[in-house]
């Protein structure tokens, strides 16, 4: 049966309390509401959201079998991003304890329509939208695009254009053969109508004066555009160092553009690494992102960290750089994970 009751809840111990409206996820509501709780990929899979329940059920909804196995599902863990509430609930919560953090943007609904789509190389694609009216993001942020054709099938995208060039908001997407979202991107028409919802994320560009190293892979790419172009355009003086893993040559994308950034953001160096140079004459680095990081890093003690990509990539990164001295809270992680 579906709930049709509004249900409380409260976090504890710090008390704060919000209501989630019938077919509202926990997490949904606490967005939707301005209440700040731990997420990551809104999908059931990345385990950022979840939580203790002291008191109350819930329906577990999508959350899959690896990020909340049945053993955690009865001692009372659930995935607040797609948990329903039966009840009234209590949780057990303690605040995100970042002094660096932006307030808290509400998740709002846009329409907007595909002003075009580029092939960058490799697997890689640009999409360019154009929203109905500006979305107030942070760089590094991302959003959910709604499938075309269906009603209520969405996918994470990280924007990879500046807050500043709104209402345009690009993106970086690999395409998946299959993937009902990115299995289409060769064939969208300019004027395709898409859904935009968010921003999501918390691993936004932090304020400081400490150097930032930025690690991505493949379409990880697009988070740090963002991140990039938004320092240069804000004149940012820190050291940023872009690490970039690609697997194949072709995938080097956005080189020009990186090159474009740096002569405005003079801190910037870009080392790009690939994984499978095959004969392409390519002369950087080679092998994995990790393996560069291992060779030009020795101490990754001053940095601020963004790791934005696949989770296997960003999980050997965040070790590698954790064993390189990473002070603890300084990785800001974008992990892509599979919505399905
Ligand atoms: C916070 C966040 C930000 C993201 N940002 C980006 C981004 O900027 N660019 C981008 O390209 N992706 C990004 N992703 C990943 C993207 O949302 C997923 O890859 C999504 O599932 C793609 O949807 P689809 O409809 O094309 O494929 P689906 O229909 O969801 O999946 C089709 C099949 O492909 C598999 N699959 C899905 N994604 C991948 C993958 N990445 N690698 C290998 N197999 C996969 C699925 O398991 C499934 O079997 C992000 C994910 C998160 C959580």
């Amino acid at each position: 049966m579906p709930e049709t009751d509004v249900h409380q809840v409260q976090l504890s111990p710090d008390g704060r309390t919000f209501a989630v409206q019938p077919g509202e996820t926990v997490l949904g509501a606490a967005l939707r509401q301005g209440v700040r709780l731990n997420y990551g990929c809104l999908h059931g899979n990345c385990s950022s959201c979840k939580y203790l329940l002291l008191d109350g059920d819930v329906d577990f909804g999508i959350a899959s079998p690896y990020s909340l196995p049945p053993g955690e599902r009865e001692e009372g863990w659930a995935l607040l991003c797609c948990a329903t509430p039966l009840c009234d609930l209590e949780i057990q919560s303690s605040l995100v304890q970042d002094p660096r953090m932006l307030p808290d943007l509400v998740p709002e609904e846009r329409s907007s329509e595909v002003a075009g789509v580029e092939h960058l190389g490799g697997d890689l694609w640009r999409l360019r939208l154009e929203l109905d009216r500006p979305l107030e993001f942070y760089a590094g942020q991302y959003v959910q695009l709604g499938v075309p054709g269906t009603e209520d099938d969405w996918r994470a995208y990280s924007i990879s254009s500046p807050p500043s060039r709104q209402p345009v908001a690009e993106f970086v997407a690999k395409r998946i053969e299959g993937g009902r979202f990115s299995g289409q991107i060769d064939r969208l028409e300019a004027g395709t109508p898409m859904r935009v919802r968010g921003p999501y994320g918390i691993g936004y560009l932090r304020a400081g004066d400490d150097p930032v190293l930025l690690v991505a892979g493949g379409s990880g790419i697009a988070p740090i555009l963002s991140i990039l172009e938004h320092a240069a355009e804000s004149g940012d003086r820190r050291e940023f160092r872009f690490f970039f893993g690609a697997r194949i040559p072709e995938e080097v994308v956005l080189a020009a553009e990186i090159d474009a950034i740096g002569r405005r953001l003079p801190g910037l160096e870009f080392l790009p690494a690939v994984e499978h140079p095959g004969d392409s004459g390519w002369e950087g680095d080679t092998g994995r992102v990790t393996k560069a990081i291992q060779r030009h890093l020795h101490d990754a003690s001053p940095y601020d960290v963004y790791l934005c990509g696949n989770p296997p990539m960003c999980d050997s990164a965040s070790l590698l750089l954790e064993a390189k001295g990473v002070r603890e809270g300084r990785i800001f992680f974008d992990r892509f994970f599979a919505a399905v």
